[in-house]
């Protein structure tokens, strides 16, 4: 950091020993790694050979994230998702994470050291290390930008162009559960006058719901097996919603699409906590956000072998729509009904 007259004295928080507890904490080194936090610069060794995927992600309190709402472990441990789930839509592994953080004056290391501990959690399970970042005071909110850098073997990062016609549509998981989550954190505690029982059950959809946006998971085992294998021929991760998303590949690809709308896969509890809201689970799933679910085309000649793999493996996956000339748009319908055009409800900044 050191900015001329910063007032550094004063401040709780006194930034080299904080840089130097992150180290301690959180800056275990590994063998690629031949100079980690602590100089000008990091130096890193990755695979001989191996192609580098470089992603950077900034979040901006009150736009991203609400501290009032959720905990800095979650607020780290969603960041940390959101870039590894750009590195699993290239199929690729990720491996190296810089930080940079500007603080406000309210607070404190021991917010400091919980965003650290939701980050590097949902970090570990992949074995990707901290090899720096950067520190600040912040005269407005919190700001937290995190790049992570992966790598893939040569020509096999999965790319959002290259979805051919005829080729079919599918998604990770299941859809809207995020988006729910989030709604019931920003209406905060509810009111429920139901009798004992059914409001013990909504108790525990909530929760269920939460969890899922708080708590969402990278599908990065699964992009490296789309690309490990060559069964993609194009993939983008569900970050904005699937309508948005979707238009993205589309646009990329230069195709159109055809959506089975009632095969996009939603949970039981996405579904109930829907209908008890009066929403309708379809349109929660197309404009939803933060699903973190991989969206992937394959050719109609890898069917069969991406459904037997992704069964062996244990991975959800299901198919909801076909690849169609671009002329023809993006579509949608449900089985039996005419298609209407499929119309982009995602969030989008600036709109
Ligand atoms: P510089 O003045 O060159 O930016 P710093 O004093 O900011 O150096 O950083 C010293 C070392 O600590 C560097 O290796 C940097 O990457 C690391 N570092 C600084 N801030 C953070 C942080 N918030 N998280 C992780 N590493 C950090
Ligand atoms: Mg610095």
């Amino acid at each position: 950091m050191a900015s001329p007259g910063s007032p550094k004295a004063p401040r709780a928080i006194q930034e080299f020993s904080l840089i130097a507890e992150l180290h301690r904490r959180h800056g275990q080194l590994a063998p690629s790694i031949i100079r980690g936090i602590g100089d000008d610069t990091a130096i890193v060794r990755p695979p001989s050979g191996s192609w580098s995927l470089v992603t950077t992600d900034l979040l901006t309190e009150g736009v991203h994230f609400d501290c009032r709402r959720t905990s800095f472990v979650e607020i780290g441990y969603r960041a940390a998702v959101a870039n590894l789930s750009d590195i699993a839509a290239m199929g690729g592994t990720p491996r190296y994470l810089l930080i940079a953080l500007a603080v406000p004056g309210r607070g404190t290391g021991s917010q400091i050291h919980q965003l650290y501990r939701g980050l590097m959690a949902a970090c570990r399970p992949y074995g990707v290390r901290l090899i720096g970042g950067d520190t600040s005071t912040s005269k407005g909110g919190w700001f937290l930008s995190i790049a992570l850098i992966g790598t893939v073997a040569p020509e096999r990062a999965l790319l959002r162009k290259g979805a051919r016609v005829d080729d079919l549509l599918y998604v990770t998981g299941t859809l809207g559960d995020s988006s729910l989550g989030l709604r019931l954190l920003n209406e905060g505690a509810s009111r429920d006058h139901r009798p004992h029982k059914a409001r013990a059950r909504s108790r525990t959809h909530e929760r269920f719901l939460i969890r899922r946006h708080v708590h969402p998971t990278a599908r990065v085992r699964e992009g490296q097996w789309l690309s490990g294998g060559r069964l993609a021929t194009a993939a983008i991760d569900l970050s904005d919603g699937l309508s948005g998303d979707l238009r993205h590949l589309c646009e990329e690809s230069r195709v159109g699409v055809e959506v089975d709308l009632a095969a996009i896969p939603l949970s039981r509890v996405c579904r109930a906590y829907a209908q008890s809201q009066r929403l309708d689970p379809v349109e929660v799933a197309l404009a939803g956000g933060e699903d973190y679910e991989l969206l992937f085309t394959v050719a109609p000649r890898n069917q069969a072998r991406l459904e037997r793999e992704a069964k062996r493996r244990g991975f959800r996956i299901t198919k909801i729509g076909t690849i169609r000339p671009a002329r023809l748009g993006m579509r949608a319908r449900f089985p039996g009904r005419a298609f209407r055009a499929l119309t982009v409800t995602s969030y989008e900044h600036f709109r």
